[in-house]
Formats: structure tokens, sequence, C-alpha cells
């Protein structure tokens, strides 16, 4: 399944790892988030999309062990993750030459077929902001990488499938599904279809273990968004 390790970047984003990840007991995985005798992590598909996604992830959401945004990393092969407003920043590098922000902005248009660059060579990259709604819309209206940024946006073929948040937005996607979303509107079905499968083993996974380890590790931060 693992044709090769993906870059230690897209992995382990700042402040990532086992025991710092918000609100369990349980030392984890900084990747999956899952208990490390449980990890996921090598069982997931690796796949090339035809379009290169860089997730920015808010801080808060980066030491949630519910966070998706790091699956779509994990499976993607040369998708990236970025921490925003971590104190330990790196500077942002310069955006690609064509930036598309996922994000439903009054007037962000449908991704079509021919917004995918498969081979690269036209430099484009979808950016996914990651965290609450209220977080999700910071970034994608104060990131760099958005400021020159299209509004792209999905229309959901299903229901969120998540479940493992309280008050999570009507009609609203977790990550992993908003890109498996976008790679299906590009006609990316490959990618979109393994990531729809290692959020599945996922969600099955952090399910049965939320079951397990009881109530109190089951609660996320406090707005449970
Ligand atoms: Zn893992």
């Amino acid at each position: 399944m693992n044709e090769r390790a993906p870059p230690a970047a897209a992995l382990a984003p700042p402040g990532l790892g086992g025991r710092d990840l918000r609100g369990w007991r349980l030392a984890r995985c900084g990747t999956c988030g899952l208990p490390h005798d449980v990890c996921l992590c090598d069982e997931l598909p690796r796949v090339r999309s035809t379009l290169r996604v860089s997730v920015v992830m808010h801080r808060v959401e980066a030491l949630r062990s519910t966070n998706t945004g790091r699956i779509v990393a994990r499976v993607l092969d040369d998708a990236t993750v970025r921490v925003r407003g971590a104190r330990d920043d790196a500077p942002v590098e310069a955006a690609p030459r064509r930036c598309l922000v996922l994000f439903p902005f009054e007037g962000a248009r449908p991704l079509r077929r021919d917004d995918a660059d498969p081979d690269r060579s036209r430099d484009a990259t979808l950016v996914v902001p990651d965290g609450t709604w209220a977080q999700a819309r910071r970034i994608a209206r104060r990131d760099a990488w958005c400021a020159s940024a299209e509004p792209v946006c999905v229309e959901p073929r299903a229901p969120s499938r998540y479940g493992l948040r309280r008050n999570a937005r009507d009609g609203g996607l977790c990550t992993v599904e908003a890109v498996a979303e976008a790679l299906a509107a590009l006609g990316d079905d490959v990618a979109s279809e393994a990531l729809q499968q290692a959020f599945d083993a996922w969600r099955a996974r952090a399910g049965a273990v939320r079951g397990a380890v009881g109530a109190d590790d089951a609660c996320y931060g406090a707005d449970g968004s």
C-alpha cells in the first residue's frame, strides 16, 4: 500500500504528537490521531491527486485528535500541511502560481474538471482551510496564500458521515470529506475514493476507541465543533 514514505512535513506539523493531542489521556499518533497501538497510518493508501492540495490548519486544530486534515496529507502524495499561528511558525513559502481556496464564500464557484493540474505544469494548488468554521473562515480571509486565491466550493453529494464532534454545522463536511468531494468534482475518482476509504477506516477506528475509553475522553474543545 505504501509506495514510499510521505515527506516528514506532511506528517508532523509543529506541535503534533502523542500526549500533546488535546483532551486525551492516551498517547496518540501525531498523524492519524489514534492511540499508537491502533495507528492506521501504515494501512492507508498513497495516491497522486490531479491537483496539489495544501491544508492550512489552525493551531488549535493541530492539537485535536479528531482532525482529518492530516489524513488528507497522509493519503495524497504531494499534499502538505501548514499550521497557521503556531509560535514556531516557519516563514510562509511563496504562493504557488495559481491558488484556489476551498471555502463556501458567497460567490465562490463550484470546482470543475479544468481546474485539475495532473502534471503540475500550472503550479496550481487547492488551499484547504482546516479548523472550526470560524477558524477556517479566518484562515480563508487572512492567510497569505488565500489572499490572491480564487474561492471555490463543492456541492456535497451526501451528508457528512463524520459524527465525532458536537454542533457540527448542518450541511458541512469535515476536511477530508470536503477534499474528497473537491477531487470528485475534478473528475479524480481514484484519489477521491482513496480519501473516502481512508476516512471510513479512520472513522470506524476512532469511533471504537472513543467507545472504549469512555465519555471523558470523547469530549473535545468547549465549542465541540
Ligand atoms: Zn497514525
